[in-house]
């Protein structure tokens, strides 16, 4: 039975997560610092969240009975990513409450519901439009041009799901990827570089965006984080606007991740999360709150704290680069020898290319300082 019938829930009661990689297991340290219990649904026996929570629950996000246990040992549940069904979700309304709620993961699970969403708002994004069949694809080809790419409209996440289409060849074979799904036709943007907004609305609709972070992506996946973002001051103002235009317009109440191409001259969004982000993990050090303990406060009705940046400060990502069964990390002995450096794995046993492992976080009295400091760091550390 749900105890969260008030609008504060009090350190004290317990918090449901849907999701034990990272970003549950950081969220779930917050929560346990101020005192809550936390409960965790994960189908993986290793998930990272594994000794932070008081209580794994093992199930596939499709298992409705599980979710319902989750509810019923919450007082309130939230979730580190946007793919657990909403079907999921919606069938624990009523006994729990969903933070954020269901209908704003329906719409971010969905590039096609996000854009047409976005755009209902007036908010930009790379010219596109949705398409499924070869017709279609010709289309969009003939209207929009390359290069330009394809984006499964649902299940993609860290650059999967995308296929680019850089000229007018690549375009005609590009239809064998059509597989009668939606996908998302998108002409590329000239951005001159990338940013996030992270946006946390509390319960009684107070509203903080973090300042603007600025991220550099490798083969789709974060690899650096700078704040703060070298963007004009006006672009900067314009992408925290959007952010806190869509949290009105979704009645957050959690935190929503905002990623964003900076052209010239204006701002288009890229993707939006319901939740903490790879990009926010410098708010650890960097902040006066983290982004964890930011969602952890907005989720259970608690004000929301100060997101202001302490000093320059940069996030580079771990990244697996081999496959093993039982990963060692080497070189931590130096890496935190340097002025300012933070270390942070995630207790994943094995390791496999690609898969983050881990982040460095350094400080520094100017990001060129901090983001030299991080790279150091990083450069020295490997997955053995
Ligand atoms: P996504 O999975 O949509 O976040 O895409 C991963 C990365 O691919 C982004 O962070 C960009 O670096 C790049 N990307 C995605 N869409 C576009 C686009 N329309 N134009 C240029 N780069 C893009």
């Amino acid at each position: 039975m749900s105890r969260g019938a008030g609008p504060v829930i009090a350190p004290g009661g317990t918090i449901g997560i849907f999701g034990g990689g990272q970003l549950g297991r950081m969220i779930a340290l917050a929560a346990r610092q101020l005192g809550y219990g936390v409960v965790v649904l994960d189908p993986d026996v290793g998930a990272p969240a594994r000794g932070v929570a008081d209580r794994m629950i093992h199930a596939s996000f499709e298992d409705t009975a599980a979710a319902r246990q989750l509810a019923e040992a919450s007082d309130v549940v939230t979730y580190e990513f946007e793919n657990v069904p909403e079907a999921t979700v919606r069938a624990i309304e009523g006994r729990a409450p969903v933070r954020p709620d269901a209908t704003l993961l329906g719409v971010t699970q969905d590039r096609v519901r996000e854009h047409a969403f976005l755009h209902a708002h007036g908010i930009p994004t790379a010219p596109g439009c949705p398409v499924r069949t070869p017709e279609e694809l010709a289309a969009a080809l003939a209207r929009f041009g390359t290069p330009s790419r394809l984006k499964s409209a649902r299940g993609g996440y860290d650059g999967g799901g995308q296929h680019r289409i850089r000229n007018a060849a690549e375009g005609d074979a590009a239809s064998a990827v059509l597989d009668g799904r939606l996908w998302l036709f998108e002409r590329d943007v000239p951005f001159v570089c990338e940013v996030s907004v992270i946006v946390a609305r509390g319960v009684d609709g107070a509203i903080r965006t973090f300042p603007v972070f600025e991220n550099t992506h490798a083969d789709g996946i974060l690899r650096l984080t700078r704040a703060p973002a070298a963007v004009p001051p006006a672009l900067a103002a314009r992408a925290e606007a959007i952010a806190r235009t869509l949290a009105e317009a979704f009645a957050l109440v959690g935190t929503l991740t905002v990623e964003c191409f900076v052209t010239a001259d204006d701002v288009l969004v890229n993707e939006l999360a319901p939740r903490v982000h790879n990009s926010g993990h410098l708010t650890v050090e960097a902040c006066a709150t983290s982004q964890f303990e930011q969602h952890v406060r907005a989720v259970c009705g608690l004000p929301l704290g100060d997101t202001a940046l302490r000093c320059p400060a940069a996030m580079v990502n771990l990244l697996g680069t081999v496959e093993r069964r039982r990963a060692r990390l080497l070189g931590a002995d130096i890496a935190l020898g340097l002025p300012d450096v933070h270390l942070h794995l995630y207790g994943k046993a094995s390791v496999r290319p690609r898969r983050k492992m881990g982040h460095v976080t350094a400080l520094g009295p100017t990001l060129a300082e901090a983001v030299a400091r991080a790279e150091h760091a990083a450069s020295g550390l490997t997955f053995e």
